[in-house]
């Protein structure tokens, strides 16, 4: 075992079914009484329930949410944030809500309260990717993560069997890069390899019966364990390659993971075996990388960049993006066999383990 560091995120978690009854107790404890409530137009239903639940604590509402964090779009947000004067954030919904609280928290850095609806993990990180002119660029800071999370599995109910596999592929893919992160630790190792093995197994339970409450809470568990690890340590190939092509072509995010991880991790199978191992370990097959497009197969998810919008004419552009100020990576990152990755992603090949 190498040496580790291991810090902890100051946050509160409460966990379970019909828990957003609890968001008046929670903005208590945080004192918030003129919050601005999160969403994007397709859970207005949503902040109905939440403005009937929370009264005159509700100070105004933003319902323009959208993928990859667009400046413009925060800055219309931040608008309403000073109109209304509010003194804290209510963030309900997939990560593009949650990308736009943070947005707002790192530059108010008020309080939030994130009720995730989807398996992205983002409400366990402190990191916001925010896009300005096609590029994508990340940022971290302490203002940035959430003070309380609400995971409340009813919340997750309504998600399409679609989304479901390719928001649990997401998570899985913070897991994976965890495994072999530079500044990876056990206890975010064990987390990764449960998170892994929880999605694992219950992902294709959801996509044939999406009414599964069983498998949604483990689900919703596997989700936010992925998420933890992607908050506590370093990402590496996978998530530079995805944050690269999502802000070049606008791809979708969750989609764009689920197709470009089996042939990331085949890339970096040689740098980091002991990750493969548990990798795995957690899938229960013999190669992870086919493993996991195996997976993508049976949730009847997408395996080609072609079929989620990527132009074939991009793949050089890309992969020269993606080399250009690479993250650390277990294995050297080489030009020509990135673009050969990417291409090969493009047409959806089955992943090519380098020896
Ligand atoms: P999303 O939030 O854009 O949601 C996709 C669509 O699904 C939206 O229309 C949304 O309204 C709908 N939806 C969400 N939950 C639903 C539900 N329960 N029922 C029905 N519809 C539902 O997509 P996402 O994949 O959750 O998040 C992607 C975004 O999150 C990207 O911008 C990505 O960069 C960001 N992200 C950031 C981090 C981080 O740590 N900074 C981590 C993961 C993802």
């Amino acid at each position: 075992m190498q040496d580790f560091v291991y810090q902890s995120a100051p946050m509160r978690v409460v966990f379970g079914a019909g828990t957003l009854r609890q968001l008046p107790d929670e903005l208590s404890r945080i004192g918030v009484s003129r919050a601005v409530v999160l969403a994007t137009p397709r859970q207005n239903d949503l902040v109905a329930d939440i403005r009937e639940m929370i009264g005159e604590r509700f100070a105004g509402v933003f319902t323009g949410a959208v993928m990859h964090t667009p400046v413009e779009v925060t800055e219309r947000a931040m608008e309403t944030v000073r109109e209304v004067q509010a003194d804290g954030i209510v963030a309900i919904g997939g990560g593009s809500t949650t990308g736009l609280g943070k947005a707002i928290a790192l530059r108010t850095d008020l309080p939030q309260i994130v009720l995730p609806t989807s398996y992205a993990g983002s409400e366990m990180t402190p990191v916001v990717g925010q896009t300005s002119g096609g590029i994508k660029t990340t940022q971290s800071s302490p203002k940035i993560l959430p003070e309380i999370v609400i995971y409340d599995v009813d919340l997750t109910m309504t998600m399409p069997a679609k989304l479901s596999a390719t928001s649990g592929i997401n998570a899985i893919a913070h897991a994976v890069e965890a495994l072999y992160a530079r500044d990876r630790n056990p206890i975010i190792s064990l987390m990764a390899q449960e998170g892994i093995g929880t999605l694992a197994r219950t992902l294709p339970k959801i996509c044939a019966e999406p009414g599964d409450k069983a498998a949604r809470t483990d689900a919703l568990y596997g989700a936010w364990f992925c998420g933890v690890c992607l908050g506590a340590v370093g990402m590496a190939l996978h998530h530079k390659l995805c944050h690269t092509l999502g802000g070049l072509f606008n791809l979708p995010h969750a989609e764009t993971h689920t197709v470009i991880l089996p042939h990331a991790l085949a890339y970096n199978a040689p740098g980091a075996p002991e990750a493969m191992t548990r990798i795995a370990t957690a899938l229960g097959v013999p190669d992870p990388a086919l493993g996991l497009q195996d997976l993508a197969r049976k949730l009847v998810a997408p395996l080609s960049l072609r079929e989620i919008g990527m132009p074939e004419s991009g793949i050089d552009q890309a992969a020269d993006l993606a080399v250009t100020n690479p993250y650390w990576n277990p294995r050297p990152i080489e030009r020509e066999a990135i673009g050969a990755l990417i291409a090969r992603a493009w047409r959806g090949d089955p992943p090519q383990t380098a020896s």
